[in-house]
């Protein structure tokens, strides 16, 4: 599923060249995205990088101040929230304490004054998506907190929205009952076809439910791309170092080889690290290395015949049941993480504090950026 690829494909939100001032303050900075139907696009960003505020234009409640915001290929500029096919659903909920499950899905579609028959059949179908026909006569208060946020999604795709959005959706669940939610929700967003902008500040969360990832800041989308491609090829140090753990190492560029890799002068007297480059870098150039600490590997003995070799000493360990994380000090004072997976009981005993190791990577396994 990848219709941003599809020439033919139409997108059903595009943002053009959209600005958002308040007073003098710019919350959204010239943006141009264009967002596909059927697709589950998150938005993720440190707090006040301008999610609510262009979730708050999709909705109608802001207008850009410069831009247009299309939607069907149509400027919504002008329509009125209530006049536009999208629905948001708030973290609170917002479910009406003292209507039933059932009356709480029903509550937009009877404010349409649709037919009844067609009602009781819509929300049938809507409880049946979130699996909850049991619940239908249960007040919000008669439910637990995952139940509630289902009939919230229920209730928000009653009146089948083209767009939803969905601030914080999971943000009031505990971690275990957010992971099973994550999937709920990706099963309910594939059976319905809707499209889908989820904010979200859990950037596993983004990295899990959605087919494209937005990474903000200041106003501005850093990078628009698949969670494999946000993860494995950051396009600035801002990316690469909000989204996951990452080794960082500053220093000199000089192109190498024949092959397009980049060595990094980053130390006297210390062979170059070689990475690829992620951005065209001219030789001389400040620039950063980084390499995500589970491609760094980590050994007893002299990794012979390796590229990227360091000898250090291990000066903190986390260990994460699944992973550990090892930090080692090389004799210059710099700290590189590398983690190790822990599928067998051997591995994770394997390294104790003050170990003497040999660090490593793969010519091919960390990338160089500029910024
Ligand atoms: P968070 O993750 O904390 O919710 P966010 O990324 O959603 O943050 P926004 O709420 O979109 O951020 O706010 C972006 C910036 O715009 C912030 O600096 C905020 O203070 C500012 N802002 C938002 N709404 C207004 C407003 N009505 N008047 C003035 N400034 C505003």
């Amino acid at each position: 599923f990848a219709p941003w690829k599809d020439p033919a494909a139409r997108p059903l939100i595009q943002f053009q060249n959209v600005t958002k001032r308040f007073g003098d303050f710019t919350a959204i900075d010239n943006l141009t995205v264009d967002i596909y139907e059927r697709e589950f696009f998150a938005l993720l960003g440190p707090s006040g990088c301008g999610k609510t505020t262009l979730m708050r234009m999709l909705a109608g409640f802001e207008s850009a101040t410069e831009g247009y915001i299309l939607l069907d290929g149509k400027d919504i500029g002008s329509v009125p929230p209530n006049r536009r096919a999208v629905n948001m659903m708030f973290q609170s909920y917002a479910l009406f304490p003292h209507l039933t499950v059932w009356d709480n899905i029903a509550f937009g579609l009877k404010r349409d004054k649709l037919p009844k028959d067609q009602i009781a059949a819509r929300v049938e179908e809507m409880l049946r998506l979130v699996q909850l026909q049991k619940f239908a006569k249960r007040k919000p208060h008669q439910i637990s907190g995952g139940q509630r946020q289902r009939v919230a999604l229920a209730r928000s795709l009653a009146k089948a929205p083209k767009l939803l959005l969905l601030d914080e959706p999971l943000g009031a669940l505990d971690k275990k009952l957010r992971t099973d939610t994550q999937f709920e929700l990706m099963e309910i967003q594939e059976k319905t076809g809707t499209t889908f902008v989820i904010v979200t500040h859990d950037q596993e969360e983004a990295m899990t439910v959605a087919s494209r990832v937005a990474v903000m800041d200041h106003g501005r989308m850093v990078q628009v791309d698949t969670p494999d491609r946000i993860y494995e090829t950051p396009n600035s140090v801002y990316v690469a170092d909000f989204i996951g753990d990452v080794n960082l190492v500053e220093g000199n560029a000089t192109a190498h080889h024949t092959d397009g890799k980049i060595e990094i002068h980053w130390a006297e007297g210390k062979p170059p690290i070689v990475g690829t480059p992620m951005v065209p870098i001219a030789d001389g150039t400040r620039c950063t290395f980084a390499i995500r600490p589970e491609k760094v590997h980590i050994s007893r003995e002299h990794p012979e015949g390796k590229s990227n070799i360091m000898q250090g000493k291990i000066i903190d360990i986390a260990y994460l049941g699944n992973i550990s994380t090892y930090h080692v000090q090389i004799p210059t004072g710099e700290i590189f993480k590398a983690q190790t997976a822990n599928t067998r009981r051997i591995e994770k005993r394997k390294f104790t504090w003050d170990d003497q190791v040999w660090l490593w990577w793969r010519e091919s396994a960390g990338v160089v950026l500029t910024e």
